[in-house]
C-alpha cells in the first residue's frame, strides 16, 4: 500500500526545511507520494522536483492559496500546478506584498504593547528563501527573543485569530483562488475545511469549480473525515489528505500518511499509481 502525504510546507513559506531537505525527509520517512504545498508561493517547487528526480518517490507540484469568503479565511490547495504559470506569479506577487504589509502591522501592534520585536528579527528567522511571510515566523521571533516561552504561547498571547497583535490579511476570493489554480493547470482542493463553513458553503464552492476536499488529516475527528468523505463522493469531488507538516519540531515526516487507495482518484487522474 502506498504511503502518501499531499500537504507539506518548506522554508519557501513558513516551513523549516528547504524543499530539497523536505524531499530527503520524505524518502527517509518512507513516503511514496508527496506534494509540497507552500502558502501562496510556488517558489520551492523547482528545487523539490529536481531533488525528487531519481528518488523512489512521486512528487506532485502543489501550492496552498489563501483566500477569503464571508470573513472566513479559506485555504485552497492546488495540485499538479505549473510552477511558472502567470496566474500563480500574479497571486504570489499580490499575496506576498499583502503578507509583508500585514507582518509590519503585527510587529507595530506588538511594539505598541511594549514587546520589543523588530521586522528584521522576523526577516532573519524567515530566511532569504521565504517568498511568503506568516505568523509562525513572528511566533519564532517572539520565542527566540525571549518574549514568549514557546511558539504556542506566542499564538495564545498575541497572534491567534482576533489576538491582541493579530492583523487579518486581504486575500482574493475563493472563486478567484480556484480560477488561479485552474489557470495554472491544477486541481483545486479545499484544505482543512471548518465544519460549520463546510456545511454552509461546499455546494457553492463546487459550483465555482472546486475539484476536491482534503478529507484526511492527523487529529481530525473521524466523524468529520467521514462527513467530508461522504460529501466529496456525493458531489463527485476528489478526496485528498495530508499532514500539513511544517518541520521536524512536530514529529517526523512520514510518521503520519494517508493510504494510496484513499486518494486514488486524484493520483490516477494524472497517471500516478496509487
Ligand atoms: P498565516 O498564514 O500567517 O495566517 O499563519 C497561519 C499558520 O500559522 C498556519 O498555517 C499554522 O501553521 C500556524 N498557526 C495558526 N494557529 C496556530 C496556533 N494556535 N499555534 C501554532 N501555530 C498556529
Ligand atoms: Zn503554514
Ligand atoms: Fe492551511
Ligand atoms: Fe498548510
Amino acid at each position: 500500500m502506498k504511503r502518501v502525504d499531499l500537504h507539506i510546507h518548506s522554508h519557501a513559506s513558513d516551513g523549516q526545511l528547504s524543499p530539497a531537505a523536505v524531499v530527503r525527509a520524505a524518502v527517509t520517512g518512507r513516503l511514496d507520494v508527496i506534494s509540497l504545498t507552500d502558502h501562496d508561493t510556488a517558489a520551492g517547487l523547482r528545487e523539490a522536483m529536481d531533488a525528487a528526480a531519481g528518488q523512489p518517490l512521486a512528487f506532485v507540484p502543489g501550492v496552498e492559496l489563501s483566500s477569503m469568503e464571508d470573513g472566513n479565511e479559506i485555504h485552497v490547495l492546488g495540485y499538479f500546478v505549473d510552477p511558472d504559470a502567470a496566474s500563480l506569479r500574479a497571486h504570489e506577487a499580490h499575496a506576498g506584498g499583502r503578507r509583508e504589509e500585514r507582518m509590519r502591522g503585527m510587529v507595530r501592534k506588538l511594539q505598541a504593547q511594549g514587546v520589543g520585536v523588530e521586522m528584521d528579527d522576523v526577516l532573519r528567522i524567515a530566511g532569504p528563501e521565504a517568498a511568503s511571510l506568516g505568523r509562525p515566523h513572528l511566533a519564532r521571533a517572539l520565542q527566540q527573543g525571549g518574549h514568549t516561552r514557546s511558539v504556542g504561547e506566542a499564538f495564545d498571547l498575541y497572534l491567534k485569530d482576533g489576538g491582541s497583535a493579530f492583523v487579518p490579511t486581504e486575500f482574493p476570493t475563493v472563486r478567484n483562488a480556484i480560477d488561479t489554480i485552474h489557470d495554472a493547470g491544477g486541481v483545486a482542493v479545499w484544505a482543512h475545511p471548518d465544519l460549520e463553513v463546510f456545511e454552509r458553503q461546499v455546494n457553492t464552492f463546487a459550483e465555482w469549480g472546486l475539484d476536491g476536499i482534503e478529507c484526511f488529516r492527523p487529529n481530525t475527528p473521524p466523524v468529520e473525515s467521514m462527513l467530508f468523505d461522504r460529501v466529496a463522493r456525493d458531489l463527485g469531488l476528489f478526496r485528498t489528505g495530508g499532514s500539513d507538516w511544517h518541520g521536524p519540531h512536530r514529529g517526523k515526516l512520514g510518521d503520519w500518511a494517508v493510504r494510496g487507495d484513499e486518494v486514488r482518484a486524484l493520483l490516477e487522474s494524472r497517471g500516478i499509481p496509487a
